[in-house]
């Protein structure tokens, strides 16, 4: 990256503080499920900043979430002096539980956890565009149409917050735009789709000492199913003629004594592709290989394990079409910049899926967060600040 489209770029921020309030929001600890502090955070620097208490509200959307909740997802709402339709900026409030604690330290344009703890810019560097963005908005009395900021609630935890958001309370926005990625080139205009798989394998208990020969262990179809889904290519990354994806077994709970032949396994696991038909059969793959171990382990009197599978969908895959509104202000906005916007599709659910699928088209932007969900993760200033930039242009529409 060059800092050359910066002179060109009509939009300017004060750096420092966009420094300070990322900073800030990263040494507040906010697991997902746990956003309530860094709501009440932001709820004090958008007062302070003079984003009336009217335009602020928190959603029910944990009345629609069957895990604990600590607060609902904090929307703001600006109507803005200018028309056009309402657009909407998402960032989420929560991190993956690896980086609560997490002390952050600057050191040569980066900025690290301190500790051995992910860094938690995932997705903090989102949450402090959106205020830097509210900042600039008002500081500049800067005119703008009608915008919303989502601060959305357990995204990590499978993408709940966005998933329990209603349309009207964002009111209505025609298109969205949701910062939580690294680099900021990148405009991510698709991403995968998932189903959970929930599995439990049905043994026969048997005394282990005595008489092994009267059970039917549950670890040994496991292992089994698991070792003809790796033959056969469809367990961890899957690259197969007809499609692609990947799937994991992620959970493994049961047995209870080494002298008993295990009867009983809870398994949970996961499937993702960004084809639904091959997704579909992903699943069905591991429901053969189940089914196939289950009925070839048999006791002496000849009677098979057996298994329950659970299937639904965590979230739907999604790509947008390159001429929808959203994707060109976006690569329009990088442009701006001076950088080469690039179009790509993501591996991992986002918040976008969710958005997407309640009829507001989301684009995913970048804002510098590198390394996520592992001890190394970093974020790159100079990104950041692009991040900060980007969503700024996009909100006061300098961007044609
Ligand atoms: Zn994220």
């Amino acid at each position: 990256m060059t800092n050359q489209g910066f002179r060109s770029n009509p939009v300017s921020i004060d750096e420092k503080k966009a420094l300070d309030r990322l900073l800030a929001l990263l040494a507040i600890k906010g697991p997902t499920g746990h956003e309530k502090a860094v709501a009440e955070h932001l709820t004090r620097e958008l007062m302070s900043l003079g984003v009336p208490a009217s335009a602020i509200l928190v959603d029910d959307a944990p009345s629609r979430i069957p895990v604990f909740c600590e607060v609902g997802n904090l929307i703001v709402r600006l109507d803005g002096v200018l028309g056009g339709p309402r657009r909407l900026f998402c960032a989420h409030m929560d991190t993956v539980p690896l980086a609560a604690g997490a002390d952050p330290v600057v050191r040569e344009g980066r900025i690290y956890p301190k500790g051995a703890t992910a860094l938690g810019g995932d997705d903090r560097c989102g949450v402090a565009v959106l205020l830097t963005m509210i900042s600039e908005l008002k500081r500049g009395n800067l005119p703008h149409g009608p915008l919303t900021f989502l601060f959305s609630i357990r995204e990590e935890s499978g993408l709940l917050g966005a998933a329990a958001v209603r349309a009207e309370a964002l009111g209505l926005p025609a298109t969205g735009f949701n910062f939580d990625g690294g680099i900021p080139e990148d405009v991510t205009v698709g991403a995968t789709g998932a189903m959970r798989m929930n599995f439990t394998v049905h043994g026969i208990a048997a005394h282990a000492g005595i008489h092994p020969e009267r059970g039917v262990s549950a670890v040994a179809i496991l292992a089994d199913a698991v070792h003809r889904l790796e033959q056969a290519g469809w367990h961890g990354l899957i690259r197969a003629p007809e499609g692609s994806g990947t799937s994991n077994i992620g959970v493994v709970q049961g047995g209870d004594a080494t002298n008993v032949v295990t009867d009983r396994i809870i398994l949970k696991g996961e499937a993702r592709s960004h084809d639904r038909r091959f997704l579909e059969r992903i699943v069905t793959a591991y429901r053969e290989a189940f089914h196939h171990a289950a009925t070839d382990h048999r006791n002496e009197a000849g009677a098979c394990g057996r298994f329950d599978m659970e299937v639904e969908d965590s979230y739907t895959a999604f790509a947008l079409p390159q001429d929808a509104p959203c994707v060109q202000a976006a690569v329009r906005a990088v442009a701006s910049l001076g950088l080469t916007p690039r179009l790509r599709i993501s591996n991992g659910g986002l918040d976008a899926n969710w958005l997407t699928s309640l009829g507001i088209p989301t684009v995913t932007l970048g804002c510098g967060q590198h390394e996520i969900h592992t001890t190394s993760e970093y974020v790159a200033l100079d990104e950041y600040l692009v991040g900060c930039k980007l969503g700024l242009s996009l909100a006061v529409g300098t961007v044609p």
